[in-house]
């Protein structure tokens, strides 16, 4: 009878062991992200979706497993993106498209962007506001139902009324309404506190606010304080009791310096950063997300009659052009950078153009590298699951055919694009 158990034991753990599907990629250069390293003649192994082991050399693939020859590729950890907006795509209709698209339009479009995201070689976004309809996105993409990056999103974004995110700015007055915290409008401390708690019953994993005015709103001011400390202390507060941190839009100095003051992990774009809030942000390690893309591409479609609202092109004339330079000076300075573009105020799937930008405001590219993978992964509280090739990890491997310390452009041309362990490009 003992002997029947422990047949029929060894045949249960036999079946488990056939049933794991097991990978092999022979890859030619090996980025060790945590070093700033390229290690050559490597092989992965992947068993399922995490990488199980790393050896030096090309090691012969077991008879059953599946094979990748990336020999003559720079082999890295998937990107992670800290700011794209995956329901959304500027264009001239965006406007307009606000009252006319139905919330199943906006995911049909936000499955695409995913996609298109995930091919460039981004595994990991942080999304930073939509109407909530990400939230279903990174669900239905974690259930393997449609392809797409793994989504931090901050679900609908927190603004004060008539703020940057205040979703009914530029409404006619009968649609205007009143917007409270449910949709993501608060205007004090209480109201900051339920803000957060709306977004953590509605799945959110991340708090975005929009410390300062913003350029694409139909707002005039696109760089004032719009919070007091008060309501951005009370809204990090209850960000951190549900395991949450708080991201702020921010162009002006005042709404940047009381964000940061207030607790806030990442200051978006950044645009007239002082001194004294680089320096603010030092202490208390607090990130600038540079998104250089975005700044370049207002700046460039302001100049396209009628592509912007008229209240907007102002704005996007003097914030847009800003933003390499603060990049720059903020780099020089040691404040903490992680990687984000923006994208959706640009087309999806050029968020590797930010690797040019960085490298050409003054970062050398292995960092801009590091900027994307351990660092965000540190934020994310993923450190031990994401931004690094290393055993137990998910396998989320991108590939590119140039070394990109020689030619940083190769990152727009990503062509393998491993996650999860499932190849969605090759
Ligand atoms: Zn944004």
């Amino acid at each position: 009878m003992k002997l029947k158990v422990t047949f029929f034991l060894l045949f249960a753990v036999l079946i488990t062991v056939a049933q794991k599907n097991t990978t092999y990629i022979h890859a030619g250069h090996l980025l060790d992200s945590k070093k700033g390293i390229w290690q050559d003649k490597m092989t992965v192994i992947i068993i399922d979706n995490q990488i199980s082991k790393i050896e030096k050399g090309y090691v012969n693939p077991m008879k059953t497993a599946a094979y990748h020859d990336l020999k003559d590729k720079w082999v890295m950890p998937g990107f992670t993106d800290m700011h794209v907006h995956m329901e959304t795509e500027y264009n001239p209709h965006a406007y307009v498209q606000k009252y006319v698209d139905d919330p199943a339009d906006v995911a049909y479009d936000s499955v695409n962007y995913a996609e298109i995201t995930l091919m460039s070689g981004f595994t990991t976004v942080r999304d930073l506001g939509g109407s909530g309809i990400n939230i279903s996105l990174r669900d239905a993409i974690n259930k393997g139902k449609v392809p797409g990056p793994r989504i931090y999103t901050a679900g609908k974004s927190i603004a004060t009324t008539g703020g940057h995110a205040d979703p009914t700015n530029g409404s006619n007055q009968k649609l205007m309404g009143d917007p409270g915290p449910r949709e993501g409008v608060a205007n004090s401390p209480a109201e900051g506190r339920a803000a957060v708690r709306h977004r953590y019953k509605n799945g959110a994993d991340c708090i975005k606010i929009t410390a300062t005015g913003g350029v694409l709103s139909v707002a005039k001011n696109g760089s004032n304080p719009q919070f007091t400390v008060e309501e951005i202390k009370a809204i990090t507060e209850a960000a951190n009791d549900y395991g949450f941190h708080v991201a702020a839009h921010a162009h002006g100095d005042e709404g940047m310096y009381r964000a940061v003051e207030g607790g806030v992990k990442t200051i978006e774009h950044g645009t007239y950063m002082s001194e004294k809030t680089m320096k603010l942000m030092i202490e208390k390690d607090c990130y600038l997300v540079p998104t250089i893309t975005a700044g370049k591409e207002v700046a460039q479609k302001a100049e396209v009659e009628g592509f912007y609202p008229a209240i907007v092109v102002p704005k996007a004339r003097t914030v847009g052009p800003q933003i390499q330079g603060t990049f720059a000076r903020a780099y020089k300075k040691g404040v903490p950078i992680v990687f984000g573009t923006d994208a959706g105020v640009f087309a999806h799937g050029q968020n590797a153009k930010e690797f040019g930008y960085m490298n050409e405001a003054g970062m050398p590219v292995m960092e801009t590298l590091q900027t994307a993978t351990i660092v965000p992964a540190k934020i994310l509280k993923l450190e031990d699951k994401i931004g690094q090739l290393k055993k137990g990890f998910y396998a989320d491997i991108i590939a590119v055919s140039e070394n990109p310390e020689k030619n940083v452009a190769i990152l727009e041309k990503v062509n393998f694009v491993m996650k999860d362990g499932v190849v969605y490009k090759e």
